[in-house]
């Protein structure tokens, strides 16, 4: 069992070493994607492997998504995809289901070819008003039936949610149990959202070291793959989802970030920004995060 303190990891200049990014288009292709990350001095990014509003399966061009994996290898950069928006994990009919888990290995191949870490879903909803069990179970199947049929290296990376406290999605606890509960646990991990975790009032912002060390003992911290770095511009507990930039008017400090930042296992995990960037632009927040914290 965890024991220790939370322990800030920095380099010999007193920095510590995490991958700042953001997530950026796929316009250009997969390597118009990667090159676009590296044009914004960020070690790490995040993409839609196609369209963010269908779940259509897209004949994608395998030549692209091979060179932005080399390009990525060349220029040391980490990277995730982001699922469509219409995913989701808990669907309630048949159809829905068989389209969901088409599109996850869809997803699923496109990222493992571009070289990525993970795929990023969100936790179910609580779809049964009368079983609240029965979302849970759905969940399972569902990625039970994919994974049962993904033999690559890349992962889903489920992500918590920004509900009201109490509400599916938004614990270390049911997220530690669905990954356990599923045949493929090794080919699950995590994504944590700080927005999310502080509208949820999973981090108030002042309990970090205490959740830390819970994120331990249950074995949520060690298969953390990814973080999304947002502020919140609404107060923890609010259950609203609305990013804001990480220095500006959100309600997380900027020590409350920095006390995240240096945990002890985040290095070399991607930090990606999903921040507003009409308000600051996402090389100029990257720059602000390197000069404040980076390596
Ligand atoms: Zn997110």
């Amino acid at each position: 069992m965890y024991k220790g303190k939370v322990i800030l990891i920095k380099n010999r200049e007193g920095r510590i070493a995490v991958r700042f990014g953001s997530h950026v288009s796929i316009q250009e292709g997969y390597l118009g994607a990667a090159k676009q990350a590296n044009a914004l001095n960020a070690s790490a990014f995040q993409y839609f492997p196609k369209n963010p509003r269908s779940l259509s399966v897209k004949e994608y061009n395998q030549e692209d998504a091979i060179q932005c994996q080399t390009f990525c290898v060349q220029n040391e950069l980490l990277s995730i995809a982001h699922t469509p928006y219409p995913t989701t994990l808990t669907p309630t009919d048949e159809k829905k289901k068989q389209m969901v888990i088409a599109s996850l290995l869809n997803d699923l191949e496109i990222a493992e070819l571009c070289g990525s870490l993970g795929v990023v879903v969100h936790f179910g909803k609580q779809v049964f008003r009368s079983d609240q069990l029965a979302s849970y179970r759905l969940m399972i199947e569902v990625l039970n039936e994919v994974l049962g049929r993904w033999e690559g290296k890349c992962k889903i990376l489920i992500e918590n949610l920004a509900g009201k406290p109490g509400t599916m999605g938004t614990t270390f606890e049911e997220l530690v149990r669905i990954r356990e509960l599923s045949d493929y646990a090794d080919k699950i991990g995590f994504c944590f959202d700080t927005c999310h975790a502080f509208a949820s009032g999973l981090w108030d912002g002042d309990n970090w070291e205490v959740l830390y060390e819970k994120g331990v003992e249950l074995g949520y911290i060690n298969y953390l793959e990814a973080v999304h770095l947002n502020n919140s511009k609404y107060e923890s507990g609010s259950g609203k989802d609305r990013h804001a930039n990480i220095f500006g008017p959100g309600h997380i400090s900027e020590n409350q970030f920095e006390e995240l930042l240096g945990s002890e296992l985040f290095s070399e995990i991607p930090f990606i920004l999903e921040t507003p960037k009409e308000h600051v632009p996402h090389k100029k927040e990257i720059q602000q995060l390197k000069e404040k914290w980076g390596s």
